[in-house]
């Protein structure tokens, strides 16, 4: 077997693994979005009687939770699933599931490529993962499901009902959004997952104040647009900014993040009520993308250079200190040297505090596959100059965190230390220090001592 096949992946949630017999395991490529669905399944799937094997090997319902937005994250699941039909040559009980993005767009693909699949299931409803995983045992018929709302605005009863017996973590993720309307030309988000569609204010309460009973400390609100939630709700438009506000009321709850924003709905009562909400964290991940205006506009994302300039100015203003991350595509579609410079020029104006760098990955059935493609060479060349650059300004602005002490939100050990602890600063900054493990979930302050590319290290104040 591969080596992938041996990697322990994601478990489940249960912390002791059970008896192989009605087991399974989820695995899972992509963003928190996708993270969080898988955890949903692994609930749906211990709902339905099944446990959480101790590695993929010896599962019985094995899922894949794909992700589209890059080529390599699809070439790995082609990848797993032709192991997986060697598997199931001599386990003939073995259910395979793909679901997530790339079953809602290569769900016939899938299927002609592996017959040994027993189901497709698309970003719709989640929720019927536990059925299908019993139809398939029973009957070993191929099913699929690839229902997507269709109009825009379409809302609340079609999102996945949620399930609110989470185990406790110190941090958890709550979709607010589903879907995009916004169809940049790389991104094929607007197909894999549909249109926009926001859960009702209600919801999101009830889920976030469960969590904070049970012991969460801090939530990441998750939306492909997360604030341009709230249009079209049946209660009417409730701003991200409101439902923020209203968050920050929550008892028990420490911590609130969102990812990520698009710039052009970032406006100033959402900067105000950063500002103004203590539970809500002086740190915005904002993707810029590009920076050159002709680039932006060849991606479709509808704001400018000097857009994005005056919202991080204002932020800087209104929240001194406030943490900014970005994402960036290098080797974009007819990028010329200049558009790429003008991205440069962006990195050294703003010098966010770290950057997700990415090479241009196509993306079949999107508008940019069609444009005219940048040499693979000049691509690598232009993400190591970028990322030159960014790690030289990251290192810049960690250093300047040397003898300021930070508040932070302990998640546990360090996995290569058991003897210190690790946490996120309210601006986001990983900082490492000495302490026991019994502090976890607790907020402490932290004096920084050390700095490099990656974070932070101090001692408890
Ligand atoms: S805003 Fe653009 S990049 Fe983000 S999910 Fe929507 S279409 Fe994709």
């Amino acid at each position: 077997m591969s080596t992938l096949l041996q990697k322990p992946g994601k478990l489940g949630l249960s912390d002791k693994p059970q008896s192989r017999k009605g087991t399974y395991f989820v695995q899972t490529w992509g963003c928190q979005m996708n993270e969080e669905d898988s955890e949903q399944m692994a609930l749906a799937l211990e709902k339905i009687g099944l446990k959480p094997a101790a590695s993929i090997l010896e599962a019985q319902v094995i899922l894949l939770n794909t992700c589209s937005v890059r080529r390599k994250p699809e070439d790995k699941a082609f990848s797993l699933l032709g192991q997986l039909a060697i598997m199931k040559k001599t386990k003939q009980d073995l259910v395979i599931g793909v679901c997530g993005c790339m079953a809602q767009v290569r769900a016939k693909e899938i299927r002609q490529r592996n017959p040994h699949v027993d189901f497709v299931l698309g970003t719709g409803d989640l929720s019927q993962v536990g059925g299908l995983v019993e139809d398939a045992i029973q009957t070993r018929r191929f099913q699929k499901r690839l229902d997507l709302p269709e109009r825009k605005g379409v809302l609340v009863d079609d999102v996945p009902q949620r399930l609110l017996n989470r185990p406790t973590k110190i941090k958890s993720y709550v979709p607010i959004q589903y879907g995009c309307d916004k169809f940049c030309t790389f991104c094929i988000v607007p197909t894999t997952r549909g249109r926009e569609r926001s859960r009702s204010t209600a919801d999101i309460i009830e889920e976030v104040t469960s969590l904070a009973a049970n012991g969460t400390k801090e939530v990441t609100l998750l939306g492909q647009t997360v604030n341009s939630y709230g249009k079209n709700l049946v209660e009417g438009r409730v701003p991200f900014s409101k439902l923020l506000r209203q968050l920050d009321q929550v008892d028990g709850l420490e911590r609130i993040r969102y990812m990520s924003p698009y710039p052009r709905d970032f406006k100033t009562d959402l900067i105000e009520t950063i500002r103004d909400c203590p539970k809500v964290m002086e740190h915005v991940h904002m993707p810029l993308q590009g920076g050159h205006d002709e680039l932006l506009k060849r991606m479709h994302r509808v704001y400018t250079v000097d857009g994005f300039l005056k919202i991080v100015e204002e932020l800087r203003e209104t929240i001194p200190g406030v943490g900014l991350t970005t994402d960036i595509i290098v080797g974009f579609p007819e990028e010329t040297e200049e558009e790429f410079q003008g991205t440069l020029d962006m990195i050294e104006k703003v010098r966010f505090d770290g950057a997700y760098m990415f090479i241009y990955s196509v993306r079949p059935g999107t508008p940019a596959a069609d444009m005219q493609q940048i040499p693979m060479p000049i691509k690598k060349d232009r993400l190591r100059r970028l990322m030159d650059l960014q790690n030289r300004i990251t290192q810049e602005i960690n250093d300047t965190y040397i003898g300021k002490t930070l508040e932070v939100l302990i998640e546990g050990t360090s996995a290569r230390d058991q003897n210190m602890l690790q946490g996120y600063s309210r601006e986001f900054k990983m900082v490492h220090f000495p302490g026991s493990a019994d502090r976890a979930g607790r907020i402490a302050n932290v004096q920084v001592t050390g700095s490099h590319l990656w974070g932070l290290s101090g001692e408890l104040a």
